[in-house]
């Protein structure tokens, strides 16, 4: 059965954004692709096997579910990581898979020991330390005790990273707190390695960590947004493209997902008629409007009602009326020849019009990150401009 919208992947976009960013950061550090909240919409699915062609070998999701459905594509050559939650009973199926995890409590840690013990095989694990986001990581004093249990099963362990995770490293009003979290993970860091403890590597770098605090990088950068050719906010593109001078005239970064539909129907409603439910919106001339299969349920939210614009014709259509579960409206009176079944384009280009997941955004006050992982993971996804990879 047709779905009434596709996702469209632009793999020739990718591997630009993968050659850019691994420019910036140079062959010594480790390029970790941050795939979570189902690779940020993109479809964890579709999206590894595009990222592995690209020359990414190493992947990070959220939790142990995320990577499950990650290990269905994932090449014999990559890794992968687990940032988040993980069941203990869980642990026994990440350690038999080589998959590495974060262990930032006792709890997790004294199970992962069992398990690698039952197994016969060793945990990669990562410590996350506190350092100051107060989310998850030890505190100081929980460190003395997993120090104690590292030392003494040193058979069952392996130290995979050292890491932390900045507090907003993307908004220029966290500066003193990440320094400050910084100065923290290297004053731990010491403090381990005095210890004896030596980690295979050193990771706190988002996106925007990355591009705005080249220190930070260390020798592995955890790196989500960026690589799907969005910025983690206005001042990263800012100080990217423009530090004390212009540095680059064009944008290095490009979006890689397009969001696409068809119209299901069109019409002319009379003057001062309203529109759809209720009454926001009322039409003062004769008006031209065209139905598109998709609404709130389909993650084109409801404060675009009245707000948004779709591309049909390779023009902007205003959206007219309350996006409803299923269904949105437009105005298409200033748009010729439009018939029942045109592309309309949600998120993407059309001729030389295009609607980016920013603007998207600026309309419905939520950031890129939280439009692109309401796309449901049932659209399907289609991958474009694949001919160059051979
Ligand atoms: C999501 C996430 C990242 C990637 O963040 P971006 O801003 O998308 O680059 C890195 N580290 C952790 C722990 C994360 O949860």
């Amino acid at each position: 059965m047709f779905q009434t919208s596709y996702i469209e992947l632009d793999f020739k976009a990718l591997k630009k954004n993968i050659r850019y960013l691994k420019k910036e950061i140079g062959k010594m550090v480790r390029f970790v692709s941050v795939i979570k909240g189902n690779a940020y919409g993109h479809g964890i699915k579709d999206f590894i096997p595009l990222a592995e062609a690209c020359g990414i070998d190493y992947f990070a999701v959220s939790d142990a579910y995320e990577a499950e459905i990650a290990c269905s594509v994932l090449s014999p050559a990559s890794e992968l990581m687990i940032m988040g939650m993980i069941d203990n009973s869980d642990l026994e199926w990440a350690i038999e898979k080589n998959i590495s995890f974060y262990i930032f409590e006792l709890d997790r840690l004294e199970h992962t020991i069992l398990s690698s013990k039952k197994l016969n095989k060793k945990a990669r694990i990562h410590l996350e330390l506190e350092t100051g986001l107060n989310r998850t990581g030890f505190e100081n004093d929980e460190l003395e005790k997993a120090l104690e249990l590292i030392k003494k099963n040193r058979e069952q362990l392996f130290i995979e990273g050292f890491c932390t995770h900045y507090a907003g490293a993307e908004n220029i009003a966290n500066y003193v707190r990440i320094h400050e979290q910084f100065t923290s993970f290297n004053k731990i860091k010491r403090y381990l390695n005095e210890k004896g403890i030596y980690p295979k590597y050193h990771h706190t770098a988002s996106s925007a960590a990355t591009l705005l605090y080249p220190q930070t990088r260390m020798d592995m950068v955890r790196i989500g947004i960026a690589q799907f050719g969005l910025w983690p906010s206005k001042e990263t593109k800012i100080y990217q493209l423009y530090d004390g001078e212009i540095k680059m005239f064009r944008d290095p970064l490009q979006q890689i997902l397009q969001w696409k539909s068809n119209i299901m129907d069109t019409k002319s409603v009379k003057p001062a008629k309203f529109i759809s439910y209720g009454d926001s919106f009322l039409t003062t001339k004769q008006t031209r409007i065209a139905t598109v299969p998709i609404g709130y349920f389909h993650g084109f939210r409801r404060n675009l009602s009245n707000a948004g614009f779709v591309l049909i014709g390779g023009r902007k259509a205003p959206v007219i009326g309350i996006v409803n579960m299923n269904v949105f409206i437009v105005d298409i009176s200033l748009i010729p020849d439009v018939k029942k079944g045109d592309e309309v384009v949600l998120i993407g280009k059309q001729k030389k019009n295009k609607i980016t997941v920013a603007s998207f955004s600026e309309l419905t006050n939520s950031v890129n990150y939280e439009l692109l992982t309401r796309l449901p993971a049932e659209i399907p996804r289609y991958v474009i401009n694949k001919e160059m990879h051979v």
